[in-house]
């Protein structure tokens, strides 16, 4: 990890995860998600803003972006998402939220037309382990889901303060949403930045 200001740490989390992002590797679907949020949310300027402020690696990838199916290191991702937060999102890392709210709208309705038309928000929530996998090579998401609820569990790995207080929380929430579920809240209950063992998030839905 290159070293971080206080800002970025703070929106990174505790500095004895940084080792486990090493060696992590991410779909490139992420990376092209986050470029068309940029442009699309912010238009194509944007791209140059958050690129000078990203490092060499990060920058790169926006330019020369990687194919959808194409594993690339988490480490150069976080570098890229620090940059957003810095930049598009003016130090706000809350807005990781809509982000993966985001990813979860492109993507769903696409690669997993059979399950959201099939699945119920339970049946959706179920699934979020396999999911989860088709973006992140490390780790693991477990999920136990009512008619009305579930509760997601997520280790194995590390992921950064910004990615599992919001961006996964986001992308969750939307998968519900878009399964049919309403009014869905999600807490993040549990955090291994807070140090529990694990990330719990709880979702409820009508
Ligand atoms: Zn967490």
């Amino acid at each position: 990890m290159d070293e971080l200001d206080d800002a970025a740490r703070g929106w990174v989390g505790l500095p004895k995860f940084d080792r486990d992002y090493l060696g992590q590797r991410v779909k490139g679907t992420l990376i092209r998600a986050r470029r068309r949020y940029l442009v699309e949310t912010f238009g194509e300027q944007m791209l140059g803003a958050v690129a000078q402020a990203a490092p060499p690696d990060a920058a790169r990838i926006l330019t020369d972006v990687p194919l959808a199916f194409e594993w690339g290191p988490m480490q150069r991702m976080i570098g890229l998402d620090i940059a957003i937060i810095r930049v598009a999102f003016s130090g706000d890392a809350a807005r990781m939220q809509h982000l993966g709210a985001e990813i979860a709208g492109y993507d769903l309705p696409l690669t997993y037309r059979a399950l959201m038309k099939a699945g119920s928000p339970s049946f959706v929530a179920r699934r979020m382990g396999s999911v989860y996998q088709r973006y992140f090579r490390e780790g693991n998401v477990r999920a136990v889901a009512s008619d009305k609820g579930a509760t997601m569990r997520f280790g194995g790995a590390s992921q950064p303060l910004f990615m599992c207080r919001y961006g996964m929380a986001g992308w969750m929430q939307r998968a519900i949403r878009l399964s049919g579920g309403r009014n869905c809240q999600i807490e993040h209950t549990e955090c291994r930045h807070d140090g529990h063992a694990e990330c719990i998030w709880r979702c409820d839905w009508e």
